[in-house]
């Protein structure tokens, strides 16, 4: 092996190796046995870009190069945009596997023992994953993150048995939850969800949506959705907004739905949309919320404003949400503990994401989505958390993947796709997040050491998130 100094101020504590793609620090690397080609030298200034190699990685998951599916590691318009049915249960990984990352993006990514040569840069960091996974960053496709109080007075009335639909017709629920917002200030708001923005990060979470839908008046609804745009131009996360007006009928319209739905299309969206403050539009379909008619009113008031639908689906009971949905071309639908047959039908012959939400049908005690009967029909699957104050005060996708597993009988490579590239797909992401893929963004996050990849669902309720590396920025 051959050393090349980049130049004589640089060597005095550090020796640098070059070649045509990447630099490393040699002093961390030496133990890695494999090395620099240098046949290939061309020494290039030295910049500050922030660069990571993660090597000798026990399993790299969800990898696009060993998947089959796509057109190899790029993230171009070959590579998996979802995954569907029985290729749910076959994950594509790398063991032994190093990764490159450079300004906030994935460089390249392979073998240890196919590593195609080194370079060496003085901001580089070199990271040792032996024993540890890698995965790409949860994307959690369905929150309301962004919310005032909280409702564990609601929780204690639910254990002494009223049910979701009796709290809410005594005032509680989502009114509660509005009264509440309307009255708490931006910045206090913005401080709050900031909290649990930090809280999900460290659990692994680097893509998330986040609705309005406690505001349900344009003024309170603002406030909402530039709570979100400040968390999106803040936050490390990569950030998509939903409005969600139609999440209940506030409380000065009550008895008068079409009244508050005439305000909302006439006034709350043209306002929302002209600010360009929201990319989906979304509606709580439910019996006491909204008809399966209303759902498609407000939809499709929606995709005149350019906001592509997602829905609440039969997630109370069976209430036509899906067919709606699918109806409007929705991105997802989420819920679907009622989804029906002919539901499973409508989805076969669309582009819309069924999306599953476990943590609150486990919190509310729901039954089960026909989610097997989904999967053996050969539709794609979705996992994300509806962090909400009043029915999943969590956000930690770990555990909802463990609970995918448990609830639904789904494999811990069928949650890992559903809380991948399938959320990332509920999000229009798929071709930036969600897999392991060259030119996506460096989103990714290292576990403590563990045996494998199914580790992970298995052990439901423990953080095994070691390191999360967000934009390439190790955070
Ligand atoms: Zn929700």
């Amino acid at each position: 092996m051959k050393l090349i100094p980049i130049s004589p101020a640089l060597t005095e504590t550090k020796q640098f190796y070059i070649t045509h793609l990447y630099y490393f620090d040699i002093n961390e690397f030496m133990n890695a046995s494999h090395f620099v080609n240098l046949s290939s030298f061309s020494i290039s200034l030295v910049n500050r870009r922030m660069k990571i190699l993660i090597k000798n990685i026990g399993v790299l998951v969800q990898t696009e190069e060993a998947s089959g599916e796509g057109s190899g590691k790029g993230s171009g318009e070959g590579s998996r945009q979802k995954v569907c049915g029985a290729r749910m249960s076959v994950l594509p990984c790398l063991k032994d596997a190093w990764i490159a990352l450079d300004s906030g993006l994935i460089a390249d990514y392979g073998p240890m023992d196919s590593f195609p040569g080194i370079s060496d840069w003085s901001n580089l960091k070199v990271i040792d994953a032996t024993g540890k996974c890698v995965f790409p960053s949860w994307c959690d496709s369905h929150t309301h993150l962004v919310y005032a109080g909280s409702r564990e007075n609601e929780y204690s009335d639910r254990l002494k048995g009223l049910s979701y639909q009796e709290i809410a017709i005594r005032g509680g629920g989502i009114l509660n939850s509005a009264a509440l917002l309307r009255k708490t200030p931006e910045k206090e708001l913005y401080d709050s969800a900031m909290l649990r923005i930090k809280e999900v990060l460290l659990q692994g979470t680097g893509a998330i949506e986040i609705k309005s839908g406690y505001g349900l008046d344009l003024e309170s609804e603002l406030k909402m959705l530039r709570v979100i745009k400040k968390i999106k131009d803040t936050s490390p996360l990569t950030v998509k907004s939903t409005f969600l007006g139609a999440h209940a009928v506030p409380s000065e319209f009550k008895g008068n739905t079409a009244g508050y739905l005439n305000y909302l299309i006439a006034e709350m969206l043209p306002a929302i949309a002209s600010e360009g403050l929201a990319d989906y539009c979304d509606v709580f379909c439910e019996k006491n919320y909204f008809s399966k008619e209303e759902t498609l009113k407000v939809l499709e008031a929606g995709l005149k404003h350019g906001l592509r639908p997602k829905v609440h689906a039969e997630q109370l009971s069976h209430s036509g949400g899906i067919e709606a949905g699918v109806c409007c071309n929705a991105i997802s639908v989420d819920h679907l503990e009622f989804a029906s047959d002919s539901d499973i039908e409508f989805l076969r012959n669309s582009s819309t994401m069924p999306t599953i939400l476990p943590g609150a049908q486990l919190f509310l005690q729901l039954p089960s989505a026909p989610v097997r009967k989904m999967i053996a029909a050969g539709l794609p699957l979705a996992i994300a958390s509806d962090f909400n104050p009043g029915s999943c005060p969590s956000g930690n996708m770990n555990l909802m993947l463990g609970l995918g597993c448990m609830l639904y009988k789904m494999t811990p490579e069928e949650v890992i796709h559903a809380g991948t590239l399938n959320s990332a797909y509920a999000m229009d992401l798929s071709s930036s997040h969600g897999s392991i893929a060259i030119g996506k963004k460096a989103n990714l996050f290292i576990t403590r050491e563990i045996p494998g990849y199914s580790f992970l669902p298995y052990s439901f309720g423990s953080n095994l998130v070691e390191t999360v590396i967000l934009n390439g920025e190790i955070q």
